[in-house]
């Protein structure tokens, strides 16, 4: 059964969002490595002045002595809790950009987690997980505009349980909404990869079934109608129903070549199945 894949726009912010803690350290650390250059400069500037004029205090002195001239590392070694300090400093830096990422990043994958599941949320339903009647609509003309353009056929299944109120006023609406779980999972596995299901009304089913010419569609609708009618339902109490449904079959392109008009062949042959004395399938052309 089709299920419909994650969208991939988020792909890039989510790849930025990595990328952000990197590209904060990187910066920190060079515009740190340019601030100790430029101290180190000054200090060495400083060094050098105070050498000159010393010497330039007595013109007997002897002229600079190349091994005391100024270097990073004795310069370090003057001022050793000066440089700590800076160290600290870049490393406690580091230290909170990563913690932000880190925390950028939860929220992140938080916000995009809820967003999955709104989505789902609008798309699905609650009870079966299969998709809604809004968003099988949307599917179903995107399957027909498939069909018309490559020239394929459509199989479209309209199917409902029979006499689903009895069972409710028997057993309760909990073993109700039990039995639709069921049926649920019997249908999804009496169905390809490449179909799409979809819980259309209260205990109504709808099946697109794509590339299927209406011949092939009734040979499925019978199987699904016989698998249904020959596996009996437990209830938690150990109850078993047996249950059986009527099934509408409408075709693209030979029952219509719309929307509208494949939904109401599909249906008008489900009402004729259901006045035919129910558990059966019937195609309307
Ligand atoms: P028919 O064979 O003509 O389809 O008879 P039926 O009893 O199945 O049809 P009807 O339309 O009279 O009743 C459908 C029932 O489905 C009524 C409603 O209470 C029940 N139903 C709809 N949605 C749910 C649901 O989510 N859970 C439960 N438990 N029952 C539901
Ligand atoms: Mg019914
Ligand atoms: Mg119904």
């Amino acid at each position: 059964m089709k299920q419909q894949g994650n969208h991939s726009r988020h792909r890039w912010i989510n790849r930025l969002a990595r990328n952000t803690t990197l590209l904060l350290w990187g910066s920190w650390t060079l515009l740190f490595a340019l601030f100790l250059q430029w101290h180190l400069n000054q200090a060495q500037l400083q060094a050098e002045q105070l050498r000159w004029a010393r010497q330039c205090e007595s013109r007997h002195q002897p002229p600079p002595d190349p091994s005391g001239q100024w270097t990073p590392w004795a310069e370090l070694k003057a001022a050793p809790y000066l440089y700590l300090a800076y160290g600290t400093a870049w490393a406690a830096g580091i230290l909170a950009i990563g913690f932000i990422g880190f925390q950028m990043r939860n929220n992140y994958t938080e916000i995009k987690h809820y967003q999955q599941e709104l989505e789902h949320m609008a798309t699905h339903d609650a009870l079966t997980d299969f998709f809604n009647r809004n968003q099988m609509t949307a599917l179903l003309e995107v399957e027909i505009e498939r069909a018309r353009r490559y020239g394929h056929n459509l199989g479209v299944l309209l199917l409902d349980i029979d006499l689903f109120k009895n069972i409710n006023d028997q057993h309760g609406h909990q073993a109700g909404d039990i039995v639709l779980v069921s049926l649920a999972e019997i249908l999804k596995n009496s169905v390809r990869t490449i179909d799409y299901v979809a819980r259309f009304g209260g205990e109504e089913f709808l099946i697109i079934m794509p590339e299927t010419r209406v011949e092939m569609a009734l040979v499925s609708a019978e199987r699904i109608r016989a698998t249904i009618a020959d596996s009996p339902i437990a209830l938690p109490d150990g109850t078993k129903l047996s249950l059986t449904c009527s099934i509408g079959v409408a075709a693209y392109p030979t029952s219509g070549d719309n929307m509208d008009l494949l939904l109401n062949s599909a249906d008008k042959a489900l009402y004729s199945a259901k006045n035919l004395g129910r558990n059966r399938v019937v195609y309307c052309r």
